[in-house]
């Protein structure tokens, strides 16, 4: 009985060992899948909630990291922390739509902390002591600079970004509105294109819509121009565009009453549901090339 008794135990304990390994077995490849989805696989697309201005970090499949502008302060570094892995301290690509406050004074932090090995920006003359530092910056760092200009490609493995914007090089040039030198990319990955226009107003999106065809605006995610402001995000230009998901980084109770009622309305009239970091917090798309989810939606 006593030899039997133990038998049974032992043959129990070892069907519980085996039934163990197989859930561990399952969970470990779970984990490993999880794992694959969220960095080999998938693009991610972060627009950081930093008050009134704009930031946007990109996470390529290849890893790669791009920041597009920086918002008004150094919060961006805590932002960076938490998106970027620990040990990551690399930026691929800095790109600079415009040289406004509300979208440079956070580089300037990032340059400090951060290893920056290409910047892409206008070149666009404007008297700012934080364009100055950043300018200064960049040259004491040797990091290397390109002017922006249509037609340019950005690389990044699987993914990559059409420079729509400017037309010709403004290096050096100055411009009555700063906001009309922006810097305007389009980021394709798989069956995704996400439309970045910084701060672009409707000059610009006329320009944009002269120069190409609907098939190279068309583009699933829109960053509202200019904070949702009325002096972007004409009709004519969204409709073209025809984004499922717009996303609106602005301030909370900003003095310039961004975003426009009439931005929210073209938004709802075209059915196109919006985000706002100023009510939603950041706001992070994510897409493997065919599907594509942003936030909870
Ligand atoms: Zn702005």
């Amino acid at each position: 009985m006593n030899i039997l008794g133990r038998e049974m135990k032992i043959t129990l304990n070892k069907k519980f060992s085996a039934a163990s390994l197989l859930i561990l077995a399952a969970i470990n490849i779970f984990i490993w899948r999880s794992v694959l989805a969220t960095q080999a696989d998938t693009l991610h697309v972060h627009f950081f909630d930093v008050g009134q201005g704009d930031a946007v970090y990109i996470r390529t499949p290849a890893k790669q990291d791009i920041l597009i502008d920086g918002g008004p302060d150094s919060n961006v570094l805590a932002k960076l922390g938490q998106a970027m892995p620990f040990y990551d301290r690399k930026i691929e690509l800095m790109i600079l739509t415009h040289p406004h406050a509300d979208h440079m004074e956070g580089l300037v932090d990032v340059l400090q902390r951060y290893e920056v090995e290409q910047v892409l920006y206008s070149g666009i003359k404007y008297k700012s002591a934080t364009y100055a530092e950043w300018q200064k910056l960049i040259a004491s760092k040797n990091i290397s600079t390109k002017i922006a200009l249509t037609g340019q490609t950005v690389k990044l493995g699987q993914a990559k970004i059409d420079i729509l914007f400017p037309d010709h090089n403004m290096k050096d040039e100055t411009i009555k509105n700063l906001n009309n030198s922006s810097v305007v990319g389009r980021l394709n990955f798989g069956q995704h294109s996400f439309l970045l226009t910084g701060d672009a107003e409707q000059e610009v999106e006329k320009s944009l819509l002269n120069k190409y065809s609907s098939d190279m605006l068309k583009s699933n995610v829109f960053k509202a121009g200019h904070h949702g402001s009325d002096t972007s995000n004409t009709k004519d230009f969204v409709a073209v565009v025809n984004p499922g998901i717009a996303v609106i980084s602005v301030g909370e109770d900003n003095k310039y009453k961004h975003p426009a009622e009439s931005t929210l309305q073209t938004f709802a009239d075209l059915s196109i549901k919006t985000f706002r970091t100023d009510q939603d917090g950041d706001v992070e798309c994510r897409s493997d090339g065919e599907r594509l989810e942003c936030n909870k939606d």
